[in-house]
């Protein structure tokens, strides 16, 4: 790796030689695999925000977007984004910008730090001078693990900018043990079908709901939040740590869970008006709820979100032993019924960090073997 990518590593972001007047930067980076289906060799990958910023005295004009992903220097797989979608996200974009959204999201977007001083999102796919291109969430799956992503910016005619970033399937150095006793499903993981991958520092976390003995989440019909076996479950510190942020005084949620006699439609606009009140308030803090985060010795955290309220069992500045219980399953903040939220991220705030994949270790592998792969939705896991 050049001296050149380890400054680019430290700064958290990497920038395009300039050679170019275009400067293309890629956040996070660099990027990690999920393991789509590891046993046929496939992966993919989501860059979560590219920035193309023109850095000249003259307008450019953006007709294509690619990302070509390599391993040893062969092409494995490749997306586009059209001059048509450049145009269409571009505008939507300023839009979001000036209706304040994409502040309200910065730890999705990251523009307080992508976007330098001066510079301003375009609303079309022509940037003047110290006008930005913002596109988000572009996804590509690979046959092979790859080692780089090449991101080319297009012009009329010819390319205007490149950058390559370095790709793997991190490897976490801190062993974590699942963070419940019992049986429990993984409803939600980092597949891109699901909610988590497409936001920034979520991106590897998972969802999961303790089962019954008949395999159900709940009992009855599921209306009260204690119907649920997850409510109340004790969470337990995933491995040895000290606690960092701790906080226990939101209410379970329980107007978020859909009523018995609520059409789909009606509950999902209920929802989403109550997710953008909290994300309004409190940003990724707030829809986190009740929560944990606890560094560990590797420099690696744990966020353990939508726990019960007044069921900490630690504060900070803590220390905590692996399998020690911390607090009780809940549902605060974001949460349409009660579950444990748990992700890994690179750091101690929660609207800059990135999620990074973890595995854990001891799984019992009575089920179905998850041993040497990612955590996916179905998977049911529980501690040997
Ligand atoms: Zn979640």
């Amino acid at each position: 790796m050049s001296k050149q990518w380890l400054a680019a590593l430290a700064a958290g972001l990497l920038t395009a030689a300039p050679a170019s007047a275009l400067e293309i930067r890629v956040d996070p980076a660099p990027v990690y695999v999920f393991d789509l289906s590891p046993d046929r060799g496939i992966y993919d990958v989501l860059l979560q925000n590219i920035l193309v910023l023109n850095d000249a005295d003259q307008p450019v004009e953006v007709t294509g977007l690619r990302v070509e992903l390599f391993a040893m220097g062969e092409l494995l797989s490749s997306a586009r984004v059209p001059a048509t979608k450049i145009s269409a996200r571009a505008a939507q974009f300023a839009g979001l910008d000036q209706a304040g959204v994409l502040s309200m999201m910065d730890f999705q977007f990251h523009l307080s730090t992508l976007l330098p001083e001066g510079a301003r999102l375009s609303g079309d796919a022509s940037l003047e001078p110290q006008e930005a291109y913002l596109n988000s969430g572009l996804y590509v799956a690979s046959s092979g693990l790859p080692d780089t992503a090449r991101i080319t910016v297009e012009g009329p005619g010819a390319d205007l900018g490149q950058v390559e970033v370095p790709v793997s399937r991190y490897q976490s150095p801190t062993e974590y043990r699942v963070p419940v006793n019992g049986r429990w499903m993984v409803v939600a993981s980092a597949d891109a079908a699901q909610h988590h991958r497409w936001v920034l520092s979520s991106e590897f976390a998972i969802d999961i709901v303790r089962m019954r003995k008949d395999f159900m989440s709940h009992k009855g019909t599921g209306e009260r939040l204690t119907d649920y076996a997850t409510f109340g479950a004790p969470v337990l510190a995933a491995a040895d740590g000290v606690v960092v942020a701790a906080r226990d005084d939101r209410p379970d949620n329980a107007a978020m869970m859909r009523r018995p006699d609520e059409a789909f439609d009606a509950y999902l606009q209920r929802v989403m008006s109550l997710q953008q009140a909290i994300l309004a308030e409190n940003g990724f803090e707030g829809a986190a709820g009740n929560h944990l985060l606890i560094r560990h010795t590797s420099g690696e955290y744990a966020l353990y979100a939508h726990l019960r309220e007044g069921s900490l069992r630690v504060k900070a500045g803590d220390e905590v032993r692996a399998g020690d219980a911390i607090a009780q399953a809940g549902s605060s903040g974001n949460s349409t019924e009660p579950h444990l939220h748990f992700q890994i991220i690179d750091g101690p705030d929660l609207n800059s960090a990135r999620g990074i994949p973890f595995e854990f270790s001891g799984l019992k592998e009575d089920w179905i073997s998850m041993q040497h792969r990612h955590l996916r939705a179905g998977d049911v896991i529980e501690q040997e």
